[in-house]
């Protein structure tokens, strides 16, 4: 009898505990102001990858979630032919890629179906991704788990997650994770939205980037529906897992925000409407769950020029801000100015005068009772850039030259030798041009996935190498392709490399490759190559851009050092 009323006891103050730890109910948004902007999640995994809900499972989500579209990142090369934008349950499908580099994850929206395979170091996928249209994105870069940190802060991104949610349950404290998963049955966006935080890092990276270009934020679902059991929640673990959190429930708890865009219905032209309004940045994230529904408004005049979340203003003489919020009760809004504080208001309405002051402009929106440490914001926006031209994305200036010498121009190759995987093959031939000879390098990368299949075509450094900082040739190949320049020093087995990885296809291009600026292959006692110690210089073509199976030829010619 009186164990009985104890487990009564005891089952009530659990009841209690668990209620008490219940995050507050969201706020429904009302349908007027649903149908009246353009929401998406982007980031999101299907098991084209290791999500598991199909694409037509994500829509189905997506529409219940009440969004408009969705961007799809399943890992990849680039080398799988996107899906057609489509419409399924309504919402507008958008096929895009994550592809995994040196430097951390990027997300490329608007890419085409590449000839070779994406990947290697950030700068090179990131140069592939511009030459071919696409939008870079900085995926999940506050992450703590160190394999999934963004860590190549130098190159130039497009756009960065500023919110992941992936990263954001990996910072929790296991209690934490636990109340999560006990009201997630009763309060699942909510319990969805309890994890998330003001990622400050990453907020101070983002504003860092902002001084010298525009950078766009969005805020990502990284959403696969997927908690590995063998690994602890993992959702790249491919054992049993429980299929959480659904994904309708990441969808409801925040979203992509479009103000500007008006869906026509037609999957190819909304498709297009969606990617320029996000590489254009004109967009802000909401955090659907914490909030009442509302709208931002977010401008900058000058004149008679407006600019709104994404844009320049050029002229800022005699400018003024506005910041409107619709139906925010409670909201504080604050203004930040190259990512300092420079003004707030607690009414939906706030102005500032810009006069003289060029600088990046962005809000952020806060209403009380939001979840994390520090809260996270209800509303982020893209920045207004006044009186700041807009940074182009320009390759480096090419250093003068004072000297060279030559090292192949015509003649034999008996400089040059040939080093293969067990399973490849490659051959140097001696080709006719107008004015002499140049060299026809052939590859055939075979043998198995464990080899790392390459064909390396080494030519010896020769004595004058260390009075040089470049090495620059005419190089063209018979299809699009990566072929890495390397450095090489006889130490140990395999010697220390140092690489430069270059572009190659049928155009003969000049190639030039600095020294100093070639990274480490695998460790290297140093981090640049000691150049009196270099014996050979090495053309690589290799399966982290090449398949493996893959053939072809490449033609150089007019090899120099020079300084
Ligand atoms: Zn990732
Ligand atoms: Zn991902």
């Amino acid at each position: 009898m009186v164990i009985r009323a104890l487990l009564i006891v005891c089952a009530a103050a659990v009841a209690a505990v668990w209620y008490a730890a219940l995050p507050p109910r969201a706020a429904v948004a009302s349908p007027a102001d649903e149908a009246a902007t353009v929401r998406g999640a982007i980031h999101v995994h299907t098991t084209r990858s290791d999500g598991t809900g199909s694409v037509d499972e994500v829509a189905a989500a997506a529409a219940r979630a009440g969004l408009d579209f969705v961007v799809l990142t399943d890992h990849g090369d680039g080398t799988r032919e996107p899906l057609r934008p489509q419409y399924r349950s309504g919402v507008l499908c958008i096929d895009a890629v994550e592809i995994s580099t040196h430097g951390g994850h990027i997300v490329a929206i608007g890419l085409p179906k590449t000839q070779y395979l994406l990947g290697g170091e950030a700068r090179d996928v990131l140069e592939d991704i511009a030459r071919l249209g696409g939008m870079a994105i900085a995926a999940h870069p506050g992450s703590v788990k160190p394999g999934l940190q963004w860590v190549d802060w130098d190159v130039p991104v497009d756009g960065i997650e500023w919110l992941n949610a992936d990263s954001e349950w990996r910072d929790e404290s296991p209690w934490t994770l636990v109340r999560a998963l006990l009201t997630y049955p009763v309060r699942p966006t909510e319990s969805v939205a309890g994890l998330l935080d003001r990622p400050a890092g990453v907020l101070q990276r983002w504003d860092e980037a902002l001084r010298t270009r525009n950078v766009v934020a969005v805020a990502a679902a990284d959403a696969h529906a997927r908690l590995g059991f063998r690994s602890l929640g993992e959702p790249y673990d491919n054992g049993a897992s429980l299929h959480l959190p659904a994904y309708e429930r990441v969808f409801r708890a925040f979203s992509n925000v479009l103000p500007e865009v008006v869906l026509s219905g037609d999957a190819a032209e909304d498709a297009a409407l969606v990617i320029g309004a996000i590489r254009a940045g004109h967009l802000y994230s909401r955090i659907d769950a914490i909030g009442p529904a509302g709208t931002l408004d977010f401008r900058a005049v000058s004149g008679d020029v407006t600019a709104s979340t994404g844009d320049l203003l050029s002229d800022h003489g005699r400018g003024a801000i506005a910041v409107e919020l619709a139906s925010a009760p409670q909201a504080r809004i604050v203004l930040l100015k190259d990512g300092q504080e420079i003004a707030s208001s607690g009414e939906p309405r706030l102005e500032y005068a810009t006069e003289t002051s060029a600088g990046v402009y962005r809000v952020e929106v806060s209403v009380p009772g939001g979840p994390g440490r520090p809260p996270v914001p209800w509303i982020v926006s893209n920045p207004i850039y006044v009186g700041r031209d807009v940074q182009p994305r320009t390759p480096p200036l090419p250093r003068p030259v004072s000297a060279s010498e030559s090292q192949y121009s015509n003649g034999d190759a008996d400089r040059w030798t040939i080093e293969t995987s067990p399973g490849s093959r490659a051959a140097i031939d001696v080709g006719k041009t107008t004015d002499g000879t140049n060299l026809a390098l052939r590859y055939a990368l075979g043998g198995s996935t464990s080899e790392s299949a390459y064909a390396g075509f080494v030519m010896s450094s020769g004595p004058t190498l260390s009075r040089f900082d470049r090495v620059t040739l005419t190089a063209n190949a018979d299809r699009p392709m990566r072929l890495s320049v390397q450095l090489r020093v006889p130490e140990g087995q395999q010697g220390e490399r140092w690489q430069r990885s270059v572009y190659l296809d049928d155009v003969p291009r000049e190639i030039t490759v600095y020294f100093d600026d070639t990274r480490a292959v695998g460790p290297t006692r140093t981090e640049r190559p000691p150049l009196d110690a270099v014996d050979s210089i090495l053309f690589v073509v290799d399966t982290l851009n090449t398949p493996l199976g893959g053939s072809g030829r490449i033609w150089i010619d007019d090899v120099k050092y020079a300084r």
